[in-house]
């Protein structure tokens, strides 16, 4: 509908919500966490507003399980601290109570306000050069809040006053339409906050939404935005988007609207200039087998999956070190080093993820390097599975010339010990696979012989 999507690229919130009464919609209190209505009745009981907000209403109205109930109220930090024992104050950026409950945790904030000067000096707000919110705790109203959120489908209320649903921005409509549209002026609010356009990705996919165009349409020319996002918090963005069960349709969205190459710039453009496609074939294979495995609640340890987007880039500046003359082993942790520091600029894995990564990678360079007892000791290492599941990975998107190795691994670790060592014993006399001769002393004579 063209007005629509008029209508929905100028979207402001209104000042004045849709109220919808709790016979008009479908969320009750039983889809809630029992903890999520305990912090909501002591906030009301308190003197306070409380409503839940964001993503788990948007998620009940979807049918989908909500990951987490976020709370928002009039209440300050402090005024919240003094109503509950179990209470945390974090965050700088933007101030919130955690409420513990074991291991849940329900996530409290105050109502935003605008960010222009405010007359207390406690409420500080502050913006960069390029538009980008640097601080945003300025408190405010409830309509003031619903503005700053990032999508309309995030902006929906439920009272815990009179069970309604308070709309402030034609969620309700959105979401039965299926669209994610930011709420305001779409380039502002990329320029507010550039993360917002990796949300609209995130959203999109896992909702199975369309993004309205004119959310769509700035992507495209600010995704170099996303430069100013430290790479801490890209890191955290890209786990949500890689660890979802959502990875494949993620990357290739991430992909086409230029937001891949911020994140993983070396990698895009070995994938950009690829004359056969092999690229992209091995990263998109590992998020359908990443996905499968989420989706059927197994482990994935995200060790493996920065191994394999960044197993390019490393092969390309190993390959360049050896040209240089640099020795295969050597130019390898060399080039490791380098991809590692380089993609720390961008996104921040933290050294437990980067550490199985560099295992995961060294291994690949041993795994044809069988003879005596080197299979064994390889297979018992830690990080031994996700190297092998690796080198399937490689097979699997057409590393032809390690199929024969993977096969033999494969069969390798379905022997019992006798069969694994006949494996061993039949492998042939390549280089590779000779025994390491050790230094034999000659037995010393006896005194007595001499
Ligand atoms: P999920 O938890 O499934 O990832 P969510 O919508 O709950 O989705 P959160 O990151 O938990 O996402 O954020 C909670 C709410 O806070 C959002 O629904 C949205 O209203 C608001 N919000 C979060 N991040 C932003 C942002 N960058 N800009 C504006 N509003 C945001
Ligand atoms: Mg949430």
């Amino acid at each position: 509908m063209v007005n629509g999507e008029k209508a929905s690229s100028e979207l402001v919130a209104c000042a004045e919500p849709q109220v919808i009464p709790r016979s008009e919609h479908s969320i009750s209190r039983k889809h809630f966490s029992p903890n999520a209505i305990k912090v909501l009745y002591r906030l009301k009981d308190g003197g306070y507003d409380a409503y839940l907000v964001g993503g788990c209403i948007r998620d009940i109205l979807l049918g989908v399980e909500p990951k987490d109930f976020d709370v928002v109220t009039n209440a300050t930090p402090e005024q919240i601290k003094k109503l509950f024992r179990n209470c945390r104050l974090i965050g700088r950026r933007f101030r919130l109570a955690h409420i513990v409950f074991g291991r849940e945790i329900i996530e409290v904030a105050t109502m935003r306000g605008h960010h222009e000067a405010s007359a207390d000096k406690n409420q500080t707000s502050q913006s960069s050069e390029h538009g980008q919110l640097l601080r945003d705790n300025v408190y405010g109203s409830i309509e003031e809040d619903a503005e700053r959120r990032d999508f309309s489908i995030n902006a929906l209320y439920y009272s815990i006053k009179d069970f309604t649903i308070h709309d402030f921005a034609n969620g309700m409509d959105a979401i039965a339409n299926r669209k994610i549209e930011l709420i305001g002026d779409p380039e502002t609010r990329y320029r507010e906050d550039p993360v917002r356009m990796l949300r609209a990705v995130r959203f999109a996919t896992k909702l199975d939404m369309e993004i309205a165009q004119p959310t769509k349409d700035p992507i495209y020319e600010l995704s170099e935005l996303l430069s100013h996002i430290p790479a801490a918090r890209l890191f955290e963005e890209t786990l949500k988007l890689f660890l979802n069960g959502k990875a494949q349709e993620n990357y290739h969205l991430l992909r086409e609207f230029g937001l891949f190459k911020q994140l993983f710039p070396a990698l895009d453009d070995i994938i950009e200039n690829s004359e056969t496609g092999f690229e992209t074939k091995f990263i998109a294979q590992m998020f359908a087998n990443t996905d499968k495995r989420i989706n059927a609640e197994k482990k994935v340890t995200p060790a493996f999956v920065y191994a394999a987007l960044l197993w390019f880039p490393l092969l390309k500046r190993s390959e360049q070190l050896q040209k240089e003359n640099m020795p295969l082993f050597d130019a390898y942790a060399q080039a490791m080093n380098h991809v590692l520091s380089e993609n720390a600029q961008h996104v921040a894995v933290p050294k437990r993820f980067t550490l199985g990564a560099r295992d995961i990678w060294h291994i690949q360079l041993r795994l044809d390097k069988r003879a005596g007892q080197r299979a064994y000791r390889l297979s018992q290492q830690p990080r031994f599975k996700a190297a092998y599941d690796f080198l399937l990975l490689r097979v699997e998107s057409g590393e032809q010339e390690q199929a024969d190795l993977a096969q033999w691994w494969t069969e390798y670790l379905q022997q019992d010990v006798n069969g694994q060592k006949d494996m061993v014993k039949g492998l042939g006399h390549g280089d590779s696979n000779k025994p390491r001769r050790r230094f034999r002393r000659k037995p010393k004579k006896k005194p007595s012989e001499s």
